[in-house]
């Protein structure tokens, strides 16, 4: 999901450059939050009711993370002060990675400190020149980056085009690897993994599952994509799991077999060349392990609403649904500012709803991106539902 912003800068012009954005509509904004993450936040001062967060479980301020990671702090201090190589793998880290690869049924488990890190440090581990990456076109930036920076060539297939990943897997030279998300950010659908893996096996690929937004929301127990389509992964398959979403805390990491797990240990150098992350936050993730485990209510509840908004924007006109059926539901409206008037609308509501743009979409893909939490209650997604009404008549 990097649609060529470096192309737009050629000549360091930087004022011009900043002045063409503002005017496509395009230019970033900060907003600061005045109170933990939830569906009512105090955001720049204002109350809201907040539909774009990741914390898709409601753990973000649930207290028994707040309490673990207190004892974290009181047990080990503040800060993991060195790599984990060095001297800063503590006892938190290692038990997470255990409970982690016990929970997932996988050989080994390696901690990272943030996603975005855990996928360049597996890609640039296992393949470089020579190799080549064959990702989908609407992967994550992280796993675009990651490619980039293996020195592997990178070959983008149509998103979920399995006749275009087949033709390219053919073609391929050196080393394989497949590289998908597990659920697609932006567009909050699923990758066709029974086939994913069937091409993998057949062109001997490595095959690795971004499950950002998948672990702890899909399948029944909450184990991701593999279980929600009935699939056991094999010895090649290596999954990247976040833990800034469902698991509300911070931090990432890589499942899977002994070996190549090992490989990472001794070759990833977002692993070997930054920072633990601090203990007390292993500490609340593995508090969040436990409750992802076993509140199967909260998936229930989340999937109860994802079900209303579906059925209550139907009807919508003007608006391109994408058929997701997890909790990321974006409305495509088209250009960028009619997506930035619409979030106005309804911010204007006290409703925070994302507008998406270019580069993180393709142009003309603009988009309202909805995030749903088993925080919210059902009468905050009918209040959503009623307040797109009313936009989507008016703009
Ligand atoms: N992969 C995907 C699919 C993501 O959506 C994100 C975060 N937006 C990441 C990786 C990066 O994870 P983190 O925020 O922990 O760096």
């Amino acid at each position: 999901m990097d649609y060529g912003e470096g192309d737009a800068i050629t000549k360091h012009d930087w004022t011009q450059w900043l002045d063409e954005r503002a005017a496509a509509g395009l230019i970033r904004r900060l907003t600061v939050a005045g109170s933990p993450q939830g569906p009512r936040m105090r955001i720049d001062g204002r109350e809201r009711l907040a539909f774009c967060s990741n914390d898709y479980l409601g753990l973000a301020n649930d207290p028994r993370l707040a309490a673990a990671m207190h004892a974290g702090i009181d047990r080990y201090g503040v800060g993991a002060g060195s790599a984990h190589l060095i001297n800063g793998h503590f006892e938190s880290h290692d038990r997470l990675e255990v409970e982690l690869a016990d929970w997932l049924g996988v050989e080994d488990a390696r901690l990272f400190s943030t996603g975005y890190m855990a996928n360049l440090g597996v890609v640039g581990a296992l393949v470089g020149r020579g190799d080549t990456v064959i990702a989908d076109r609407l992967n994550h930036a992280s796993l675009i980056d990651a490619v980039q920076l293996s020195g592997a060539r990178l070959s983008r297939y149509r998103h979920n085009d399995l006749a275009d990943l087949e033709a390219r897997l053919e073609r391929a030279s050196g080393e394989r690897m497949i590289l998908t998300d597990g659920v697609f950010s932006m567009d909050g659908d699923v990758a066709p993994l029974a086939e994913l893996v069937e091409l993998a096996e057949r062109f001997d690929a490595w095959l690795v599952v971004d499950e950002a937004h998948a672990f702890g929301v899909l399948g029944q127990t909450g184990r991701g994509s593999f279980e929600a389509a009935g699939l056991v992964p094999g010895e090649r398959v290596l999954r990247v799991g976040t833990l800034g979403k469902a698991f509300g805390t911070a931090g990432a990491f890589v499942a899977g077999g002994a070996e190549p797990l090992e490989v990472l240990l001794q070759r990833a150098r977002t692993y070997l060349f930054t920072t633990a992350q601090p203990p007390a936050v292993a500490e609340a993730s593995r508090a969040a392990l436990a409750i992802v485990r076993d509140e199967a209510w909260r998936r229930d509840h989340l999937a109860e609403l994802v079900a209303r908004f579906r059925a209550g924007v139907a009807g919508l006109g003007g608006l391109e649904r994408i058929a997701s059926s997890t909790p990321i539901q974006p409305l495509v409206v088209g250009e960028a500012d009619r997506a930035v008037a619409m979030a106005d609308r309804l911010d204007a509501r006290g409703l925070l709803v994302p507008a998406i743009r270019p580069p993180t979409v393709p142009a003309g893909g603009s988009r309202l991106r909805v995030t749903l939490s088993a925080a919210h209650e059902v009468a905050d997604v009918d209040a959503l539902v009623s307040a797109l009404r009313e936009c989507t008549n008016i703009v």
